[in-house]
């Protein structure tokens, strides 16, 4: 993560293997490995053993839990042994609620009075404090700070009142408000979740795991179910519960249908790998019609143009596409420098940000560059690079930025800073220019971003971009009151 972008949030993996034999820890373990630029700060796996196959609810299955602060190959090693069982889940945790601590990590378990749940969330539950402090006053305990045990708790709740999964996730639906895609195990089921209007990801296929045995596979992103050489069937649909039954026949249940959806627009911009296909559009095909977009919104006279790495590359491809100008790179990307860490001393930060992102000289030097980023928040981090490509010789240095101006928080899983904090909301798009010292910025536009995704603006989320939300947020403007725009 650079300091000062937007953060990251999570990714979630469930997968089910028709041979009980059959160990599904390992594919969710090389799964997850291909989400980990959606989280690097916890990993975990939840599994347990399908009695009779997945899909006896209530079944008495143990559910073995795996947790750990780091990446995935740190936190996976020799106890990747004790995960037993032919159905699992798995998570990376990029926090947006609660600190980063290991009692935050997922898949987070809970008991019940009938068996044992595990859940793994990818979003961010706006009416959570209101919720947990329902549950509170009932004499429910909490254990971590996490929306997700709010969620876990709802859903208990429901559990023990309908003694049937489906009916307690309706529940869930109907009182939780905010962004969710789910991947659960239920005594011994596992059951995908997202949310009525489909913020975050969630796809579907299916694997031959171990031993050839098939499966089931829900991930954040297709490319988790490339990685393991299965098959993309579709996305999980906005308001959708699946259920995977045995022999890993699977049951939907289309509870709510969203006369809108709101696809998180950042996903397309940043957030997912660009070889994922996110609601049926390929994000590199996106972010190459991004860039050509730029092109065509801010065209400039320059020698080259050069994206900043790694997030900046497919735009600056169809930027220089469109324009004619030649791709070449200003800056390579250190790719052995793994997290941020934190470095308190000014010049300790700067070498910091210089082994990770090194000015080839050679390429800027007296020319007119074009630098292209995904997007500003801060500002701090592209004013820095702007200064050493001028530093590096270059005569003119021209922002071109992938996304329309961050103006407003997030409320649904990304971690935007305040308001306060982003230079788009208190400052003009020339006052920004001179800020960085750069010679020219262009921001796509929101009407460049939304052609470029291809869907109806209807079905995006640009909260963020124009401070007005999809769903109710206390404080902010709705455009879309969510018990009309719902319909269960
Ligand atoms: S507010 Fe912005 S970052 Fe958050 S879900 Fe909406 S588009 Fe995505």
């Amino acid at each position: 993560m650079q300091q000062g972008r937007v953060s990251e949030m999570c990714g979630i993996v469930g997968i089910a293997l028709e041979d009980v034999s059959a160990r599904a820890a390992i594919p969710i373990f090389y799964a997850l490995y291909s989400l980990q630029h959606r989280g690097q700060e916890s990993a975990g796996i939840a599994t347990v053993s399908g009695t009779a196959g997945a899909g006896s609810v209530g079944g008495s299955g143990e559910i073995h839990l795996e947790r750990g602060m780091g990446l995935v190959s740190e936190v996976f090693r020799e106890n990747l042994s004790k995960l037993k069982g032919n159905i699992g889940i798995g998570h990376v945790r990029y926090s947006t609620t609660g600190a980063s601590t290991l009692k935050n990590a997922e898949p987070l378990v809970v008991d019940y009075r009938d068996g044992r749940i595990a859940i793994a969330h990818n979003g961010n539950i706006v009416n959570a404090s209101q919720l947990r402090n329902e549950l509170k006053k009932e004499g429910r305990i909490f254990h971590s700070e996490t929306d997700t045990e709010v969620l876990a708790h709802i859903f208990v709740k429901g559990l023990m009142k309908h003694n049937d999964p489906i009916s307690a996730l309706e529940e869930v639906m109907r009182r939780v408000i905010g962004s969710y895609s789910l991947t659960m195990l239920v005594n011994d089921t596992l059951i995908a979740v997202r949310d009525p209007v489909g913020f975050r990801p969630l796809c579907m296929g299916f694997i031959e795991g171990e031993k050839d045995a098939n499966g089931v596979i829900f991930a954040s992103e297709s490319t988790a179910i490339d990685t393991l050489g299965g098959i993309t069937l579709r996305d999980v649909r906005p308001g959708e519960v699946i259920i995977v039954r045995e022999g890993c026949e699977y049951e939907s249940f289309q509870f709510c249908k969203a006369t809108n959806k709101a696809h998180c627009v950042f996903e397309y911009i940043y957030f997912a790998r660009p070889d994922s296909v996110l609601d049926g559009r390929l994000v590199y095909d996106v972010r190459l019609k991004i860039g050509e977009r730029l092109a065509e919104e801010h065209p400039v006279d320059a020698d080259i143009v050069s994206p900043i790495p790694d997030s900046g590359v497919t735009f600056a491809i169809g930027y220089a596409k469109r324009s004619s100008i030649d791709y070449i790179e200003a800056f390579i990307k250190n790719r052995y420098v793994g997290r941020t860490f934190i470095m308190p001393e000014r010049e300790a930060r700067e070498t910091a940000v210089r082994l990770k992102l090194n000015v080839v000289r050679e390429n800027v030097a007296s020319k007119r560059v074009i630098l292209v980023d995904d997007s500003i928040v801060r500002g701090t981090t592209s004013k820095r690079i702007v200064e050493r490509v001028r530093r590096a010789g270059a005569k003119e240095v021209h922002l071109r930025i992938g996304s329309p101006p961050i103006k407003a928080p997030c409320y649904f899983g990304i971690d935007t800073p305040t308001r306060e904090e982003l230079i788009a909301s208190s400052h003009s798009i020339n006052e920004i220019c001179s800020i960085l010292n750069a010679d020219s910025i262009g921001y796509l536009s929101i009407e460049g971003l939304i052609d470029a995704i291809g869907m109806p603006a209807e079905n995006l989320c640009l909260g963020c971009l124009t401070g007005k939300y999809p769903v109710e947020v206390p404080g902010e403007e709705c455009i879309a009151k969510q018990l009309k725009l719902w319909q269960f």
